[in-house]
Order: structure tokens, then sequence, then C-alpha cells
């Protein structure tokens, strides 16, 4: 067996035990390492307390003297937690999070002092030239900011504290993911606010909220690492299946490999420290497959967490000797790995807007909410598909894998119905009878628990489950962050214009305020029925349909994120003060340019591994079977053939296999070149996609086959099922 994958299996089968230790109640745990209402009541003045409260809920501003005042006692804590570091934890445009780490340590005139002042809390400068920038910061301008924001509060992550930031340039522009979110949930609190008035004066704020499902490979670290695609994409761009794959459903909510569990109970461990509220932890379909989910939050701070959680999740994954694998798609012909987002909206007032209640009021709100959040995807469901697009998603989306590139929106058979009578309405004023028959017999019937609302349309990209939408089709590598500003984005501007039209028939017409709201609804359900699908997403009857209806199906990364810049989705992001075209057209500039990237390396990856591993490996043993064939010969003189044909046959078919490799590593290698010369960056990423990608599948079928052929003594890559079945 060749020396890397020996080592690596020989070195999985004495892994020592690691010692997990669980604090009896989690609950005593919770939040131990965040600066929250409980540290702050103790570390901080009344009046400090009240200013981070009062910029949490209003967004004021906190006072430059306040904010020395917070950052003492932000100190004073972090050290009496073992800190001592601080850093800016931010979301650069990589995806990923970025930190730079400052000891709190200072040297002064008679010796040194541990200080961290207002200023250092509030604003920092990193050296940031490096992060993505799409063109915004020139280099004589190179400079960026990161700005506290108070609404997630700071943690301690080891020894460091962390404080959560946005990341702009000196000229104001967002060079992070969060910065546009968090602008996108201040224009949905307040639309959504203005519209939730109609039911209830008291609701004053609301909270989107976003509980993600985070979906993992877990592979023994030994055997990863000797594996150059997993070790440098993250995924395997070879490799043959196992005999056994996940055929059997074995995996599925099967009991937890105590391997992996120990690793499970260690992580959640860190996260009742870090205040993520994980809740829900089981085996996933595929086999090492897992998924973890917390208790859902207020999305800022949900999708702060998340990120968190990917980081925290890759370390402690190190102690327990594991590699964790986010990719949307490590390996071939067992499931890949999503990102449910469940979305909803929470009213200070402690109600779920896209509940159904108890009264007929409460379900009109219900509704109101509920056929908005489907007429602003019917809209923009182009917007939606290129939030989530990506090249490691494109293995997923467009790939008959779960779920579809074509954004539909599933509802289940009972609010199917309603919909169905609700678009009956009669145009216009309702006659009290109408209007009571509406009441009691659609929206007051329907029921608080839908009971086709469970989870039961898997295929569908953007499902209705009860009581929140869940967004289906998010990669298991992404920021929650995309998906999540332009859905927050879309659903506000969508109520804005809803509030717009009822108000116009309220005065115009002098309609009653329900009158009115029924009208607009029943138009809406009109004119987002061609995004409401129930049937089978993975269909090709579906992909035919939604053609004739219009919806849009852009199965690789460059075609989906042409939506990003288009004249529509810079209005809307104009109009709702998301972020500027500059802004806009900087971040799509990243995207293709990530995207080209990433194809080049894993064609570069895979151009070394099948040259220099798979080819010379597969010449061994043909160099073996020569030689067989020669011995034969030499004992059997010209009866030989009979004996050897087998043999010669196998030396042929290897060279056929070697031949087809290098020639189309040779074409992929020139398509390459021909797409570096390309200027511009979209054009290159399309070139990367429709040139030089193709050529993947055509390299690897040939090295799968060689892989069975060969030898498994010599063969030099751990096997799919050394990978995916090491317990
Ligand atoms: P399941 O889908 O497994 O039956 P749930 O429906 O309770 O379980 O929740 C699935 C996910 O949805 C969890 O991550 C949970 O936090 C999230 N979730 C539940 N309610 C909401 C809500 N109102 N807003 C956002 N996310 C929610
Ligand atoms: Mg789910």
């Amino acid at each position: 067996m060749s020396t890397l994958r020996f080592h690596a299996i020989k070195e999985t089968f004495n892994r020592p035990v690691i010692d997990v230790q669980e604090p009896a109640r989690r609950s005593d745990i919770f939040g131990k390492n965040v600066f929250n209402d409980a540290a702050m009541r103790q570390y901080l003045t009344k009046d400090s307390f009240r200013s981070v409260q009062d910029a949490v809920t209003n967004g004021s501003k906190i006072d430059r003297s306040v904010a020395d005042h917070i950052s003492t006692g932000m100190k004073e804590w972090a050290i009496s937690k073992g800190a001592t570091h601080y850093t800016h934890w931010f979301q650069p445009l990589t995806g990923t999070t970025a930190e730079k780490h400052d000891a709190f340590f200072e040297t002064t005139e008679d010796g040194a002092i541990e200080k961290f002042g207002g200023g250092q809390l509030v604003q920092q400068e990193p050296d940031a030239s490096s992060f993505p920038n799409g063109g915004i910061r020139n280099t004589f301008e190179a400079r960026g900011y990161t700005a506290w924001d108070p609404t997630s509060p700071a943690f301690i992550f080891g020894t460091t504290l962390c404080i959560p930031t946005v990341f702009v340039s000196y000229t104001g522009e967002a060079l992070d993911n969060k910065t546009p979110l968090l602008r996108a949930l201040q224009s949905i609190d307040k639309a959504a606010t203005d519209v939730a008035k109609y039911f209830d004066k008291n609701v004053t704020k609301i909270n989107p909220t976003l509980g993600w499902e985070q979906e993992y490979f877990l592979i023994d670290k030994a055997l990863a690492k000797s594996r150059p695609d997993i070790n440098l994409t993250g995924r395997t761009l070879l490799g043959h299946a196992s005999a056994k794959g996940q055929q059997l459903d074995d995996h599925y909510f099967g009991s937890i490999p105590k391997r992996a569990l120990d690793y499970m109970r260690d992580l959640e461990t860190e996260c009742m420290l870090l205040g993520i509220p994980v809740k829900t932890r089981h085996n996933e379909v595929a086999p090492n497959q897992f998924e973890l989910a917390p208790i859902f939050e207020e999305t800022n701070l949900a999708v702060d967490h998340n990120s968190l959680l990917m980081d925290v999740m890759s370390k402690i994954a190190d102690r327990h000797n594991f590699k964790v694998l986010f990719h949307e798609k490590p390996f071939a012909g067992v499931n890949g790995s999503g990102k449910h987002n469940n979305w909803s909206l929470a009213t200070n007032t402690g109600i779920n807007l896209l509940s159904p209640g108890s009264t007929p009021m409460k379900n009109l709100q219900f509704l109101t909410f509920f056929i908005n959040t489907i007429k602003a995807v019917n809209e923009h469901e182009e917007l939606l598909r290129a939030a989530i697009a990506g090249a490691s998603n494109d293995h997923r989306l467009g790939a008959n894998e779960a779920p579809p590139a074509i954004i539909s929106v599933f509802i289940g058979s009972q609010l199917t119905n309603v919909l169905d009578a609700l678009e009956k309405v009669k145009n216009g004023k309702l006659s009290p009878e109408d209007k009571t028959d509406l009441k009691l017999n659609v929206v007051g019937k329907i029921p608080e628990i839908l009971l086709d609302n469970t989870d039961r349309n898997r295929t569908s990209p953007f499902a209705f489950t009860g009581n929140k939408f869940e967004f289906r089709a998010v990669g298991s590598t992404a920021n929650c962050a995309k998906p999540m500003t332009v859905l927050n984005a879309i659903v506000a501007k969508q109520l804005i214009e809803f509030k717009g039209q009822v108000d116009e028939l309220i005065k115009g017409k002098k309609m009653k305020k329900d009158d009115a709201i029924f009208n607009v609804l029943r138009e809406y359900i009109k004119d987002s029925k061609r995004i409401r699908f129930e049937g089978d997403g993975y269909g090709e009857a579906w992909e035919k349909e939604a053609k004739k209806r219009g919806l849009s199906n852009n199965k690789t990364t460059p075609s989906a994120l042409k939506e990003q810049v288009s004249k529509k989705t810079i209005k809307l992001y104009e109009d709702l003060g998301i972020m500027s075209k500059v802004e806009i057209e900087a971040r799509h500039e990243i995207e293709v340019e990530e995207y080209a990237m990433h194809i080049q390396i894993e064609g570069r990856v895979l151009g070394d591994i099948a040259r220099n591993h798979v080819i010379p490996t597969a010449i061994r043993y043909q160099n073996i079977l020569i030689e067989n064939v020669q011995g034969l010969k030499d004992i059997y003189g010209k009866d030989f053939k009979k004996l050897a044909s087998e043999q010669m046959r196998l030396i042929e078919e290897i060279s056929g296999h070697i031949e087809s490799i290098n020639k189309d590593i040779t074409s992929m290698i020139d398509a390459r070149k021909k797409a570096n010369k390309l200027d511009d960056a979209e054009k290159r990423a399309f070139e990367y996609c429709e040139q030089v990608k193709p050529y993947f599948e055509e390299i690897r079928y040939h090295c799968d086959k060689l892989e069975l052929l060969v030898d498994d003594e010599i063969w030099p890559l751990t096997k799919y099922r050394e990978l995916l079945f090491t317990r």
C-alpha cells in the first residue's frame, strides 16, 4: 500500500480515547463566556447598561464617554475569565470570519497595565488591504475600519475577547456580510411594524428570526490529510464509490457512533459557554454525515452564531482527530450537505407573525404576512437563487440533488385550499354577509396546527413548515447573512408596497381596513400563483413546467449571479438603503472572481493528482502485469497467449485510460490558459464554468476506472470506503 494511505489508516487504529467533560445541567453554563445582560449588570453602571440596551433595541448611538465605561467593564469581565487578548471579529467577503488579536497588555512609564479603552471597543483599523473589496478601495485609500455592533454580544473564545463588528471602507461602503444584513433587518423592522399595526397598535418592533440547521461530514483527520483534494478543496475530486454507500438507509437517525458523539458532546459544551443554544443532533443520510441545529434566535445573532459555530466545530474536531467537511458535496454518489434557514417574523409583543392563530383577526394577520412573503419570493425568485450561488453549492442545485435550482414555494394542501378560497373574494367592498362568511369559513378555519406542513415535501427549496418558512437551498458552507439579507430585503419591499396599496384603497375608495386587505391579498394570490408548487421538485416534469411558468433555472453560479447586478436588484437595494450600486457591483465582482479561482484551484489539484499520483501508479501496476506476461512467455513459449490473455487485455485497458487522462488534462490546461487571458472577471467565470469544469467529470471517470483495476496494495489515495466508514 502506498505509504501515505498506509500510515493514515494505521493511525486511525490507535486513536486515543478523548476525555469529554460535560456539566450535569447545560443551563448552568449557558452563556458563561458571553458579555450578556447578566454580565453587564454586574460589570457596568446602570447608565452604561441602559445605553447598550437602548442601542440594541432602538439602534441609538453610544456616547464616547459611555463607551469608555463599557470597555472598562468589558475588560474587567474578560480578564476575570482568563482573557488576555481582544479582537474585532468580523465577516469579510471571503465568507468566513476574520480576527486579529491584540493584548490588553500595555507598557507605561513605571511598568505595565492591562488596558482597553472605549476607542478600541468602538472602532479599529485593521490593515485590511488583503481582504476582497471588488475594487472599492484603491490602493492609495487601502483603509477600512471595523465598528462595534452592540446588537451581537461580545464573547470569549479561548483566551480572546471577541467583539462582533461590521467592516466598512473609509468612504463608508460595506466590505462585509454583516453590514447589508443589518440594513436589511432595519428595513423589514420598519416595513413589517407598519403593517403589523393594522392588527395590533402595540407592535413597535419586528425581529426576523432565524433557526439554521447545519449539515456536515466528520472524517478521520489522518485519512482526510492523506487526500490532497480534501486538504486543498474540501472535497474529493475523484474516488470510486464504495460498495456500500447510503443505499441501506441505515445511517439516517441511526445511533450516533461513539467517537462522533464524544465530539458532539465536547462541541456542545463549548457552544453552551458561547451562548449558542444548540438543541438537536442526529445522523444524516450519508455515512459519516451529521446535523446540528439550535433554537432559533434573532437573525443577526443567529447569523453570527452560525459563523462562530463553523469555526468552533473545526477547532474542536482537531482535538478529536476529526476533520469537519462543510463542503456541499464532498463525496460523489452520496448525499451532499445543506444548511436549512428557517425564517419567521417575531413582534415585540411576543407573536410569531407566521403562526396561524385562534381567531379570524389573528389569521388575517397571519395570511397578510404569509401571502406577502410568497409574493416577494415570486417577484424576486432569481435574486433569492443568486443569494445561495457558489461553486460548491452548484453540486447540489441543478445537479439532480436536493433541491433544484428553480425556486418555488411549497405551502401544503390546507393552505392551498385557503388561498384558493381567498382568490374568489369579490372585487371591491364586501357585504357584511360576505365578510362574515369569509371570516367564519375561510380565515376562521385555518387550524392552529397545520398537519400537512411538518416536513412533507423535502424536494421544495422554500417550504412553509407550519409557523415559518424553511429556505432549504442554502449551502452548508454559506454565510447565512447572504440569503437572509435578500429574504428580509424582498419581504420588506413587498410589505411597503402592500401598505401603500391598502392605504390607497382605504383613502381613495373609502374601504374598511379588512376589505382593503382582502382585496389586495386576492390580487397577490393571483399574481404569485406560478411560484407555488406542491409536486416533486426533482422531477424533469417540473423543469419543463417551471420553464412554462417563466421561472428562472440558473444551474451555474456565473449565470445565477447575473441577477445580483440587474437593474431591478440595484433599484431594490438602493430604494431600501441596503447597498449602493458601487457596493452591489463590487460584490458581484468578488463573487465571480472567487468562482473562477475556485474552479482553477480544483482543476490544478485534479491535474496534479491524476498525473502525479494516479498515472504513475497505473503504470507501476501495468509493469507488474507486463512482467507477468513476460514470465509466462518465458515458461510456456508460444502457448503463453492463452494464459496471459486477460493480463494483456488489462495492460491495454490501462493504457487506454492513461491516454484519455493525459489528453483531457492537456486540454483542460489549455482551456485554463485561455480563460486566464480574459480581463473581464465575469467572462472568466463563465469560461471556467463552461470550458474548464466539464473536464473534471471526464478525468475523474478514467481515474475511478483505474482505481477498480489497479492492485489495492499500491493505490495511493485513501478510498471512499475508508473515508466514509471509519468510525
Ligand atoms: P423539525 O423541523 O425538526 O420538526 P422544528 O420545526 O421545531 O423542528 O424546527 C426546525 C428548525 O426551525 C430549528 O432550527 C428551529 O430553531 C427553527 N425554528 C422553529 N421555529 C422558528 C421560528 N419561529 N423562526 C425561525 N426558526 C424557527
Ligand atoms: Mg429542516
